[in-house]
């Protein structure tokens, strides 16, 4: 059945951005089924579509010409153990920090790190969300998918959702026309800590915890990101605007042979990923402000909405700060978010 139809409906409050813009049909879902009677509707036939869960990884730059598409789909099962793994089922509209400590609670550990990140858990596969030496790709066995193309629902492994670095298929071949409606989660049977992160291993110090249990990681990463990191709810932003750059061993050498404080963190093959923050503060655009936009003085990758900001306006300072950086490094910074 055909969920209502909104028509010319804004989404301020659906981005957290907290930018305007309007969507010539919105409408919210919480089934496949609903999803089949969207795309046999005449009225959207060969619309652009955007898939939409909690808002908080978009910059709208303008009004959307089609459709969006709200996914509401509710719940969460345990289904047992399988291969050394609890396996949990969690439906794609739960938000996915209420998810996390939720989980904590059945002492089903293993997302602690990924604690307080917005949005929900239907776009948790998106970017394959990382925080404090983490990925969800770590933590996932697979997910189910309606395709707008075929009109069937289908499961997907972690190998077919092709999870990198913020990335996944979703943000590119299957962009728009996978709508993902549950995730199942694999939560390690046996738990172990991931506390080597710097800033959570520091606060883990400041608390005198030298043999941290999940609960004590939560706690930690949550007053880390607190203090570190603006509440969209005070001010707009989407976390990090920008990818960490990742070089090769010689791109790192001949870039510190001019920059001999910049930071970067070696990965496995020689390459090594930068500090994009360091970049930008480098470029001297920390706390920068252009019209209604910002530099975020406390953490130079996140752009702000200083107050009635445009997506434009926000579009205009990313690029002159991918412009800055390009002059001064020769590196290209990518953007985290979709910009629609
Ligand atoms: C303050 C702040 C801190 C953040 N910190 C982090 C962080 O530490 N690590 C991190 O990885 N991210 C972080 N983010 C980014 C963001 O929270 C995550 O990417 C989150 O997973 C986005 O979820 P959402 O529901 O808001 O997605 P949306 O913003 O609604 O959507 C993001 C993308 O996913 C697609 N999408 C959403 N739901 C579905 C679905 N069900 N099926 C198919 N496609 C879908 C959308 O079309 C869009 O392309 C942060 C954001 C903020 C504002």
């Amino acid at each position: 059945m055909l969920s209502t139809l909104h028509e010319q409906f804004s989404l301020r409050e659906f981005n957290t951005f907290g930018v305007e813009a309007r969507a010539r049909w919105f409408c919210r879902v919480r089934s496949a089924d609903e999803l089949a009677a969207l795309a046999a509707e005449p009225r959207l036939a060969g619309l652009p579509r955007l898939v939409l869960g909690g808002g908080s990884n978009l910059l709208l730059t303008g009004d959307f010409d089609g459709l969006v598409v709200k996914v509401e789909v509710p719940g969460l099962r345990d289904l047992g153990d399988a291969d050394g793994a609890w396996h949990i089922e969690v439906g794609a509209g739960e938000n996915w920090h209420a998810t996390v400590e939720r989980l904590l609670a059945m002492e089903r550990p293993g997302l602690e790190n990924l604690a307080l990140i917005p949005g929900n858990c239907g776009a948790a596969p998106i970017q394959n969300i990382g925080a404090y030496g983490l990925e969800l790709a770590e933590r996932f066995d697979s997910l189910s998918a309606w395709d707008f193309d075929s009109q069937q629902t289908m499961r997907m492994s972690t190998a077919e959702c092709d999870f990198g670095y913020r990335d996944s298929i979703f943000k590119r071949a299957m962009a728009g026309r996978r709508v993902i409606l549950a995730i199942t989660l694999a939560l390690p049977r046996q738990w172990l800590p991931v506390a080597g992160y710097a800033d959570v291993a520091q606060e883990l110090k400041a608390r005198g915890i030298a043999q941290p249990g999940a609960r004590d990681i939560f706690d930690a990463v949550v007053a880390t990101r607190r203090r570190k990191l603006p509440d969209p709810a005070v001010i707009g932003n989407a976390g990090s605007f920008f990818k960490n750059p990742i070089v090769s061993r010689d791109e790192h050498r001949a870039l510190i042979a001019h920059h001999p404080s910049l930071v970067g963190y070696p990965l496995s093959g020689g390459r090594v990923k930068l500090a994009a923050a360091w970049l930008i503060d480098a470029a001297g655009l920390k706390g920068a402000t252009r019209g209604r936009a910002g530099v975020y003085e406390k953490q130079a990758l996140v752009l702000v909405n200083r107050g009635g900001a445009t997506g434009a306006e926000i579009l205009a300072l990313a690029r002159e700060v991918q412009d800055k950086v390009a002059e001064k490094f020769g590196l290209w910074l990518e953007p985290e978010p979709v910009i629609v």
